[in-house]
């Protein structure tokens, strides 16, 4: 059977926690489709284009690694894709709770899939996409925080 698995997020932008993630999740996959999330109601700085080709680049040597911008439920995209697993990272024990409230409801509403959650590397513990938009914002150094594509677009 083909295990494929969508890892889902705003990605605004891709950071060196998400990255580990799916690099770490490469071995246990067929297929990893990172999924930008686009919601209207919640702005962001970077454009899904953007972002998707961002996480296109980092990932252009791994075969199974592909990305696509959806709209909607994620278990929706799951069903359109074909996929059986949602992958999720775990920093802390308050993104276990909320990860904990969206996989069982995800569950409820679409019982063939399950939610696979890998923890992350310590050091990127304090990281998260919105920690870097902020530090971007007063003009702070992120070059420990996200990939060196990103860096160098931002840096421009
Ligand atoms: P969302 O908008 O759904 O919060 P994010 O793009 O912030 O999406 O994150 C997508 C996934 O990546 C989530 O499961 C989140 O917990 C995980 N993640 C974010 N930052 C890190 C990190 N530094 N280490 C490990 N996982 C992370």
């Amino acid at each position: 059977m083909n295990k494929t698995a969508i890892f889902p997020g705003s990605f605004d932008p891709i950071t060196l926690g998400h990255v580990s993630v799916i690099k770490r999740a490469i071995p246990l996959f067929d297929r990893i489709i990172v999924g930008i999330g686009v919601n209207s109601e919640k702005r962001s700085m970077f454009t899904p284009e953007q972002r998707k080709t961002w996480i296109a680049e980092i990932f252009l040597n791994e075969t199974k690694v592909v990305v696509e911008v959806f709209s909607g439920l994620t278990v929706d995209f799951c069903r359109e894709k074909g996929a059986g697993y949602i992958l999720r990272g775990l920093r802390t024990a308050a993104d276990f709770e909320f990860e904990r409230s969206i996989g069982q409801v995800n569950k409820k509403l679409y019982p063939e899939i399950d939610t696979l959650f890998l923890l992350t590397e310590p050091e990127y513990t304090p990281v998260s996409s919105s920690i870097v938009r902020e530090v971007l914002r007063y003009g702070g150094d992120v070059s420990k925080m996200v990939p060196k594509e990103v860096l160098r677009d931002i840096q421009k």
